[in-house]
């Protein structure tokens, strides 16, 4: 008897095998009757001839409630009946959850049921599998991005979550109660990842929540996303921190077109993988681009959704996925981006995938006067940034590094409406639970 399914939990013995699983679905067709039994790997079909079976045992499990757990012992036999071309013939079964009527959401059922009653029941929604696929690869997506770091010599770190002060901007934090005193949520390891370059430790990378408080109801904005920061020293400019992106994001996108095969075969996608280098197109670029198709965007503006969009569409048509804007005025990036001295441009850059952001980074201002100018510049107490501060002043080399939303990049490469469908649990204004 071969093997069933790989790396199945279906033990088979002499023909004889116990599968556990969740009962999809019974059909009863008067003299045979048939149950599918559901587990990680996929289904597998239960057939009851009723001469044949145990009357007890028929009755119980032709009666069982949709979603009810069960182990079912029986014998395998070869079947052309069945996506799997095997069927289980009951001899025993045990029920060990049973599940209450009505469900509060169906798994097969074909009807479409809204995002709202999707997520208040997700452990439900899960059950799924091309809602459990893209989970999957997005396990496997943080995988292939620690692969692709640790060869290119980062040490994964952890920094704190709860902080005296921001980085990213004072109207996205959320404040906490610390003791007493006023603490934030991080929006993003970006000052701690900036002092371990002083240490010279030199590459870092961490993988982990940021939270924003940001009180708007998009498809690609939640209060807490998992983001993928690196940080790098001695570069001598901000492009090589791209091309350093850019290997990691090939690395993933070519590892999940091989190893997510049977995921993305569920969800009926197909992931492109880029030719490289992806294009650069400048800030000022992407403003004519944009002014030349009706919206009226103002040097120094950020490009915001709808300019992302328009851009997006261009390079689309052009056969290009990804690629970098860069140049951004400085005073449209945050105070720690350097400033491309003599201009009002900043050593940043964008990565966009089609039409929206999902990484920003650049060449980080490594001198002490510099960067205290800029904090002022942007109406920032420095007093408020000293434990920051003080790293740069004992020797700080020049470097430079990222943020990505990992949400954001595993909608953009499986094209899924809502960055609510690559979060388990999603948090936003309105949803604190489930
Ligand atoms: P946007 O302008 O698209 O809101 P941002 O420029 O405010 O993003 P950054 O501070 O540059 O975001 O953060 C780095 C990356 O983190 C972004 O490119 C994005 O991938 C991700 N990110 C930021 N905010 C969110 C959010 N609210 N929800 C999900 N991902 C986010
Ligand atoms: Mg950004």
């Amino acid at each position: 008897m071969a093997l069933i399914r790989d790396s199945s939990d279906i033990k088979v013995a002499d023909g004889t095998a116990t599968v556990r699983g969740w009962v999809q679905d019974v059909r009863n067709m008067g003299g045979i009757s048939f149950l599918t039994l559901r587990d990680r790997h996929g289904t597998l079909q239960v057939t009851m001839p009723k001469k044949k079976i145990d009357p007890e045992l028929f009755e119980l499990l032709t009666k069982l409630s949709r979603e009810t757990v069960v182990s079912i012992t029986g014998e395998v036999k070869e079947s052309n009946q069945t996506a799997l071309g095997l069927e289980l013939i009951p001899t025993s079964a045990e029920v060990l959850s049973e599940a209450a009527v009505p469900l509060p959401m169906g798994v097969i059922d074909k009807v479409n049921v809204e995002m709202d009653t999707r997520l208040n029941n997700r452990f439900m929604d899960l059950r799924k599998p091309e809602v459990k696929a893209i989970f999957e690869l997005k396990a496997m997506m943080v995988e292939l991005i620690e692969e692709a770091v640790r060869k290119n010599g980062f040490t994964q770190v952890y920094t704190p979550k709860i902080s005296a002060a921001g980085a990213e901007g004072g109207a996205e934090l959320f404040k906490v109660d610390y003791f007493g005193k006023p603490a934030y949520l991080a929006q993003s390891p970006q000052l701690y990842k900036q002092i371990l370059m002083s240490t010279g430790l030199d590459r870092v990378f961490e993988i982990s929540p940021a939270f924003r408080a940001e009180h708007s109801n998009t498809n690609r904005h939640v209060t807490e996303f998992i983001s993928f920061d690196c940080e790098m020293s001695w570069i001598a400019n901000e492009e090589e921190v791209m091309g350093m992106i850019e290997t990691i994001i090939d690395h993933v996108l070519n590892g999940l077109k091989e190893r997510g095969k049977k995921q993305l075969e569920i969800l009926g996608k197909e992931i492109t993988v880029p030719a490289r280098p992806y294009p650069m197109l400048t800030y000022s670029e992407c403003l004519k681009m944009v002014n030349e198709n009706g919206l009226p965007l103002k040097e120094g503006d950020d490009l915001g959704t709808e300019g992302e969009k328009i851009i997006g569409d261009i390079m689309m048509e052009k056969g290009c996925d990804l690629y970098f804007i860069i140049e951004y005025p400085e005073e449209a990036k945050p105070f720690y981006i350097m400033e491309k001295d003599g201009t009002p441009y900043s050593f940043s850059f964008d990565l966009d995938y089609r039409g929206q952001e999902i990484s920003s980074g650049g060449q980080r201002e490594h001198r002490y006067d510099a960067l205290v100018a800029r904090m002022e510049k942007k109406g920032l107490d420095p007093e408020d940034f000293s434990f920051y501060l003080d790293a740069f002043k004992y020797g700080m080399p020049p470097h430079g590094g990222w943020g990505i939303g990992i949400e954001r990049l595993l909608v953009k490469m499986l094209d899924l409406p809502n960055i609510r469908e690559a979060i388990l649990f999603p948090r936003d204004p309105s949803r604190l639970s489930p």
